[in-house]
């Protein structure tokens, strides 16, 4: 599939229905993809837009863990949204961009956390602000979570063009230096906001040593609820990934 080592995590922006969720866990186990993405809760900048479905998709991201073997992994920003992702058999958790500048949020995700062993992945936060993402780290740390990766998913400054989010390699690199133990994955993503950009910033995410590839991946990409114009499809992302 790849002739570049990168683990690949890749899935939906959110998880929509149950179709949508097996189609596209069909389309990435076939893509040779172990972990499936998909937000049940949808951080979403203006009300009355879709917000995901939250609970509902629990028992699809099931059945997608029985029927394709994958693992899955979904966004947690409250504690409450913790203690279901726990409960129910999530496997990974990711922490959002809108999550990682709160530290009273974040302190609250760590006591939800603590003693828990599953691997958390934090994005970096929306301003380009690194003790904010290194007081994230710390206060998993803290409590105990230690399989930590971080997430590269871009940094809003005023001018972002061409990108959604502009990348800042060099901010990522000294967390890097800080976190050295810590996998680096790069969300290419929210980073383009488009899909033409995502093989240029895969490369570059790979010129940059990144570790990893959290990438965003529907099977109807352009009926998606959130998120359609810089989503691919399972076919698209094995054509992606075999052009690193
Ligand atoms: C997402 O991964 O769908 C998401 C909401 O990302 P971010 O926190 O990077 O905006
Ligand atoms: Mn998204």
């Amino acid at each position: 599939m790849m002739g570049v080592r990168l683990d690949v995590i890749a899935g939906p922006c959110s998880a929509e229905s149950r179709q949508q969720i097996l189609e596209t866990a069909e389309g990435l186990k076939n893509a040779g993809i172990s972990v499936m993405r998909a937000g049940l809760w949808k951080p979403r900048s203006r009300c009355g837009t879709f917000e995901g479905v939250g609970v509902q998709a629990l028992p699809w991201l099931k059945d997608a863990k029985n029927l394709y073997g994958l693992k899955v992994m979904t966004e947690v920003a409250l504690p409450s949204h913790v203690e279901v992702a726990l409960k129910e058999g999530i496997d990974m958790l990711w922490i959002g961009a809108r999550t990682t500048v709160n530290p009273f949020m974040i302190s609250e995700l760590a006591e939800a956390l603590r003693g828990v062993d599953i691997p958390v992945f934090i994005k970096n936060p929306v301003n380009p602000d690194l003790p904010l993402w290194m007081g994230c780290v710390e206060r998993l740390l803290r409590v105990g979570v230690c399989r930590i990766s971080l997430i590269h998913r871009g940094f809003c400054l005023l001018d972002n063009t061409p990108y959604r989010n502009t990348p800042l390699w060099g901010l990522v690199d000294e967390m890097h230096q800080e976190f050295p133990d810590f996998p680096v994955y790069c969300d290419p993503s929210h980073i383009a906001g488009k899909r033409h950009l995502l093989l240029q910033l895969c490369r570059d995410a790979i010129a940059h040593h990144n570790d990893g590839l959290f990438i965003e991946c529907h099977c109807c990409p352009d009926k998606a609820l959130s998120d359609a114009a810089q989503q691919v499809t399972p076919a698209e992302l094995n054509k992606l990934l075999a052009a690193l």
